[in-house]
């Protein structure tokens, strides 16, 4: 079961080179299981045991289905779609010498070394004019088609004195070279394939004249790895977060209906501050349950009612103890790989876990017979922040922030434990099923509660 998971998240990850691919990958995951697609444009009309999901700017998606009796709250899972990259500027092209460069900047906090000297390649959307319409195409290259080369040791004898990596400088891409060729029309030729968006518009199957937008991002090309003297390791590009937001679709298509409404979330841009039109600072999540509300003739006050018995898992990946590195850990709460679902608290509150949550969250991942540790920064530290506390802002259910533990956070290619997915889909599970209610002042029932279809 443990490698059927782990295998599976190598496919999802594979399929998923950018977020628009990861929204991609689900909606198809979901339309083979029955679930009906919704515009935010069209008008909601929700069946009791219906199965529906909503995408927002092409790499956001929410997830849910209707009871087919009177529901509590919601269980929320939330997790992001995208992951630190090399974003593809627009008129890429740059010649030096002989050679062809692509123009990037970043997208998110990248360790920029690992970038360097192995297969990349492309993939993003692109959007075109068709007939009367303006459709978006997704691009994904898959052929080794850039690298990004590192200066020779001879060149730079200082390189491992530690280097600051300036994007513009250091990190441009090789795409290729214009030879040096004798007529006229094979130098025409030359440099007719050296156009970049000419031969992703070849590639994609459109007219380079009909692209009126794109956004191109570079991706890994190092495919999934599990290794170690028992094979403990999984690795892979974009662990952070795709692993938490595979372990949530598919605890999410596993369970069974309970007695709340089951609510799988992805949101785009965590990595860049979460605040654009699909992040979790926007209003996806709150305008998707009031809707879910609404379309069930429920009143604003029952909405938020059933708020206030519902409960958000932030799922994010959470740093491991580091072999090489053991001292960056807090003193006393030291995650490691293999060992369970890590709950992540900050007193600063950039984790929402509290008391509450976390106690609520532990209870269910007590039911599901999974471990559960916890992280915390060295006191030293600022550590990084999730999609949670930025979510709550919007819609104010109690949140706990849950992830896995993981090594080389940020790297293109990043390492984890090989148990811990079944761990976080099996915990995941029992939430989707559980149900969370308010009976007092600070006082909860959470029950696991299947109703039998
Ligand atoms: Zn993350």
């Amino acid at each position: 079961m443990e490698k059927m998971y782990v295998e599976d998240l190598f496919r999802f990850i594979e399929n998923s080179p950018t977020a628009f691919h990861a929204v991609d990958t689900m909606k198809k995951k979901l339309e083979a299981r029955g679930y009906t697609g919704l515009l935010e444009s069209g008008n909601w009309k929700l069946e009791a045991g219906g199965k529906y999901y909503a995408v927002r700017n092409g790499s956001s998606l929410i997830a849910f289905r209707i009871p087919k009796a009177d529901f509590k709250g919601f269980q929320i899972m939330a997790s992001h779609s995208d992951s630190p990259c090399l974003k593809i500027k627009e008129n890429p092209e740059l010649k030096s010498e002989a050679y062809v460069k692509l123009n990037v900047e970043k997208y998110g906090g990248m360790l920029c070394a690992t970038w360097f000297d192995r297969p990349l390649s492309v993939a993003g959307r692109v959007v075109v004019r068709e007939n009367d319409r303006i459709t978006t195409k997704l691009v994904h290259m898959k052929s080794d088609l850039l690298m990004i080369p590192s200066l020779a040791i001879h060149m730079n004898r200082e390189a491992n004195d530690g280097y600051k990596y300036n994007v513009q400088k250091d990190m441009l891409p090789l795409y290729g070279m214009y030879g040096k060729r004798e007529s006229e029309e094979s130098r025409q030729t030359d440099a007719a394939g050296m156009d970049f968006m000419g031969m992703i518009a070849r590639e994609t199957g459109v007219n380079a004249d009909a692209i009126l937008g794109s956004e191109l991002y570079l991706y890994n090309r190092m495919t999934g790895s599990i290794w170690g003297a028992n094979e403990e390791f999984i690795s892979a590009g974009r662990l952070d977060d795709l692993e938490c937001v595979y372990a949530s679709l598919q605890a999410f298509l596993e369970a069974e209906a309970g007695c709340s409404i089951p609510v799988h979330c992805v949101f785009n841009n965590e990595e860049v501050g979460s605040s654009t039109r699909q992040g979790a600072a926007s209003t996806f999540l709150a305008d998707t349950l009031y809707r879910i509300c609404e379309a069930l003739g429920m009143t604003g006050a029952d909405y938020r009612r059933a708020l206030a018995s519902s409960l958000m898992l932030s799922a994010d990946n959470a740093h491991a103890v580091h072999p090489n590195y053991p001292d960056k850990a807090c003193p006393s709460n030291r995650p490691l790989m293999n060992r369970g679902v890590v709950v992540k608290f900050s007193g600063n509150q950039r984790y929402t876990s509290d008391a509450v949550s976390a106690a609520l969250f532990c209870s269910i991942c007590g039911k599901a017979k999974v471990p559960v540790q916890v992280f915390t920064n060295r006191s030293d530290i600022l550590g990084g922040s999730t999609l949670g506390n930025i979510s709550g802002t919007q819609v104010a259910v109690s949140c706990v922030d849950i992830g896995l533990a993981q090594l080389a956070m940020h790297s293109s290619y990043e390492t984890a434990g090989a148990k811990d997915l079944e761990y976080l889909v099996q915990a995941a599970k029992i939430f989707y099923e559980s149900s969370v209610e308010e009976t007092g002042a600070g006082e909860y029932l959470v029950e696991h509660c299947i109703i039998h279809r």
